[in-house]
């Protein structure tokens, strides 16, 4: 039997363990999905990889599934960091989404000096990126980090981490990454009014970083996440061995 709803649990997965359902998740299950005793769901926590666990009570405010089997083992995303300037909320959101279906290890909101917003529902975000990792088949949740300042996180740079700074003044000019080595990485993005002279010239000045161009035309912060993750997935990524 293919199993096609999948839910995020908090919970160890181990043959014939028992894992209760959220209110939320019981609604959505019986609810929304009409599932009943007897049907199954594929289990992930992000540790233990995935379960296929049969509902074995059913209720509207819980629920329990016994753990039956492991499906498929955990499948850990490349150790790369999204950096991004939050922008507009729905296009935040986008970006959250994105980022996890395209297998971003740890999502990092930066407040730059040009960015929009100066806070963050980090919460909200962090539930977008748990139910990304839902639809979309993966066994790890990447973390959504508290908003910082771009200038505290370079200041505590990890001197083995690789940063992609896409750059928009480097508009068409050639990509550097050919010549760039796999291990931990970060990709940067700035926010809709772009970077600041100051943190260009920081930018371009950091041991590890290697400017990038996303082509020849401007692209939306969104837009420009998803381009620059296509194009670090397919050179050093999860994409090819
Ligand atoms: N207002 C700025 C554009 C910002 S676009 C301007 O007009 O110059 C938002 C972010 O997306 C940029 O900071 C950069 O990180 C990224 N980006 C967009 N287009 C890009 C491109 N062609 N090359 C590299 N980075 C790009």
């Amino acid at each position: 039997m293919t199993v096609k709803t999948r839910l995020f649990v908090d919970q160890p997965l181990a043959e014939g363990n028992r894992v209760s359902l959220t209110r939320e998740q019981a609604h959505y299950l019986f609810g929304v999905m009409r599932m009943a005793v007897g049907g199954a769901v594929a289990l992930f926590n992000g540790r233990d990889g995935e379960w296929h666990g049969d509902i074995v009570e059913a209720g509207k405010r819980g629920g329990v599934l016994e753990c039956a089997a492991q499906m498929r083992p955990l499948h850990m995303p490349p150790d790369l960091w999204l950096c991004f300037a939050p922008i507009k909320k729905t296009r935040t959101d986008f970006i959250v989404e994105k980022a996890t279906e395209m297998g971003a290890a740890k999502l990092c909101p930066v407040q730059t000096d040009f960015t929009n917003s100066e806070r963050i529902k980090q919460e909200r975000l962090q539930a977008h990126a748990l139910e990304a990792a839902e639809q979309c088949g993966a066994t790890y949740v990447p973390e959504v980090t508290a908003l910082q300042k771009l200038g505290t996180l370079l200041d505590r740079w990890p001197t083995e981490r690789q940063l992609m700074f896409c750059d928009e003044a480097e508009l068409g000019a050639a990509t550097s990454l050919a010549r760039a080595t796999r291990g931990p990485w970060a990709i940067l993005i700035g926010p809709e009014g772009g970077f600041s002279p100051a943190e260009r010239a920081r930018l371009h000045a950091l041991e590890q970083s290697h400017v990038v161009s996303l082509g020849p035309r401007i692209l939306r912060a969104d837009t420009a996440a998803v381009a620059a993750l296509t194009l670090w997935q397919s050179a050093l990524g999860d994409w090819t061995t």
